[in-house]
C-alpha cells in the first residue's frame, strides 16, 4: 500500500500558500486590533527567529512540538500567530487557541489557496491509476478542497486527452482522498519507542500520534497487510513519516529548500527503509522495491 501526503508532496506549497499567508495575517490583524503593517513586520521578524533555530521553534500542540515550523507556509504561520497572540494577550485558553489556529482560521484561509501541482504530480497520479495500485492520499487538510484539486486535474486531463479519461481519473482518485488526518495531534499510543532522537535536533521527535495512527491502521487493516508493506511519501518527516517508519513501514521524504539537514542526514542512515527524494519520479521506483508493492507479495 502506498500513502501519499498532499500539500508539499503533490503540490508546490510555497506557490499555493501565498494567499493563505496573506489571509491569515489579515485575520490576525483583525483579531488583535493591530494594523496589518505591524502584523506583517512582526511576522517577518518571528519567521527569521524560527528559521535560525528549527529545533526550538515548531508547531506546538498541548505544549509539545509536533513538527518544525519552517517547512511550509501552513506550518510557518502557526508559531507566528501564537507569538503575536501572546504579545497581544488574546486567546490564552489552549483549547480555544488550538481550535482557532488548526480549525477556523486554518480552514477559512486554506480555501484561498491557489492550485499549483508539483512537477510530475499528474504523471504520478495517472501512473498509479493505470497500474491500479493500492494508493491513498492522507492529508491534514480537509477532504473536500483536496478532492476539488484532484477534480481540476481530472478536468485538465479531459482537455488534454478525452472526457472519459478525465472522468475515470476523477472517479478513481476522489474516494482515495482521506483528509483531516490530524498527524499533528499527540496522545496516548502504544508505540515503542514513543519518541525518537535524531543527531542535530535538540528535542525528541514525537511518535505518539494516535489519530494519524488510526487513519493509517484502518487502511492497513482493509488490505490485511503488515506495517512493512506500508510505504508513505511526504514532505515533512515528523508529521508524515516518523510514525510509519517507527512502525516498520517504508518512507520517502520529498525534500525542498526548507527541509532541515538533520532529517536528510538521519534518513540516509535508514536505507533501505527510507529514501530521500528530490522529485516525484522517484516515488514509484522506491515503491516497486518495497515489500508492499504487488510484485513483491509472496
Ligand atoms: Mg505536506
Amino acid at each position: 500500500m502506498l500513502v501519499l501526503d498532499f500539500d508539499g508532496t503533490l503540490t508546490d506549497v510555497e506557490q499555493e500558500g501565498t494567499p493563505f499567508t496573506v489571509g491569515f495575517l489579515q485575520d490576525i490583524a483583525r483579531l488583535t486590533g493591530w494594523t496589518l503593517d505591524r502584523v506583517q513586520q512582526r511576522a517577518e521578524q518571528i519567521a527569521a527567529l524560527i528559521a535560525a533555530d528549527p529545533g526550538s521553534h515548531g508547531w506546538k500542540v498541548d505544549g509539545v512540538i509536533m513538527a518544525p515550523a519552517t517547512v511550509d507556509p501552513y506550518l510557518r504561520i502557526k508559531p507566528i500567530a501564537e507569538m503575536i497572540f501572546d504579545e497581544a494577550g488574546i486567546y490564552q485558553d489552549p483549547d480555544a487557541r488550538r481550535e482557532l489556529l488548526t480549525g477556523t482560521l486554518y480552514s477559512q484561509n486554506y480555501q484561498r489557496t491557489t492550485m499549483h501541482f508539483a512537477n510530475g504530480a499528474k504523471d504520478l497520479l495517472v501512473a498509479i491509476m493505470r497500474q491500479e495500485l493500492d494508493c491513498y492520499i492522507v492529508t491534514n487538510s480537509h477532504t473536500e478542497p483536496v478532492q476539488e484539486k484532484i477534480r481540476r486535474m481530472g478536468m485538465m486531463l479531459a482537455d488534454e486527452c478525452d472526457t472519459l479519461y478525465g472522468a475515470a481519473f476523477i472517479n478513481w482518485w476522489l474516494p482515495r482522498v482521506h483528509g483531516r488526518a490530524k498527524k499533528y495531534l499527540p496522545g496516548g499510543l502504544d508505540v515503542e519507542p514513543f519518541e525518537l532522537r535524531i543527531p542535530g535536533l535538540n528535542r525528541p521527535v514525537q511518535l505518539r500520534r494516535p489519530h494519524y495512527f488510526e487513519v493509517l491502521n484502518k487502511l492497513r487493516n482493509q488490505h490485511g497487510i503488515t506495517w512493512a508493506q506500508v510505504t508513505v511519501v511526504g514532505d515533512i518527516f515528523e508529521l508524515d513519516l516518523a510514525l510509519p517508519l517507527a512502525l516498520g513501514g517504508q518512507v520517502g521524504l520529498m525534500v525542498n529548500e526548507y527541509t532541515p539537514a538533520y532529517e536528510v542526514n538521519y534518513l540516509r542512515t535508514r536505507t533501505p527503509y527510507a529514501e530521500v527524494m528530490t522529485g516525484l519520479d522517484q516515488v514509484l521506483p522506491f515503491y516497486e522495491r518495497s515489500p508492499g508493492h504487488p510484485r513483491n507479495h509472496w
